[in-house]
């Protein structure tokens, strides 16, 4: 399925041209154009989903290897130090583009102040356990 509306789906399809990294039968990898990093790249699946609540689960499965094969060519190739491989769900959690995607963020020693991943680690109470641990009788 797709949706003439968006943006992903049209750049996914070939539509609308993308410097693109990898393609399959299901996905096209691109680089993103507002990159944290030098190489930060797109997973973005051909078939229309919003987010991972709605990615079919075959699609899920297969969206991680291409995860670990591209990201494993950008780390060799850029040399770099790290890579994070991250997914925002929600405006909450930072999506601003509702087609599903994965970021793959190149990573170098002292980058920290371009790229902004962390959080403050909080306490986990017994209260918040056992109300999380409910959800999975
Ligand atoms: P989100 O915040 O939804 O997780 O990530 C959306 C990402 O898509 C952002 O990093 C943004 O820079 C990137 N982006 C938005 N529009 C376009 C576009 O038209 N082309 C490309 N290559 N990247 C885009
Ligand atoms: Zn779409």
């Amino acid at each position: 399925m797709r949706d003439d509306n968006c943006i992903f789906c049209k750049i996914a399809n070939g539509e609308i041209p993308s410097a693109t990294l990898y393609e399959d039968e299901d996905f096209r990898v691109i680089l993103d154009l507002g990159p944290a990093s030098k190489g930060h790249a797109l997973i973005l699946p051909k078939e229309h989903a919003a987010n991972l609540y709605e990615l079919p689960d075959e699609l899920a499965a297969k969206a991680m290897v291409v995860a670990k094969k591209v990201g494993s060519v950008l780390a060799k190739g850029l040399n770099c130090d790290g890579l994070n491989v991250v997914q925002n769900n929600g405006e909450a959690a930072g999506q601003t583009v509702f087609h599903f995607h994965i970021h793959l963020i190149p990573r170098f020693k002292g980058d920290e102040k371009q790229v902004k991943l962390t959080w403050e680690p909080g306490k986990l109470t017994d209260e918040v356990k056992e109300e999380v641990l409910k959800l999975f009788p």
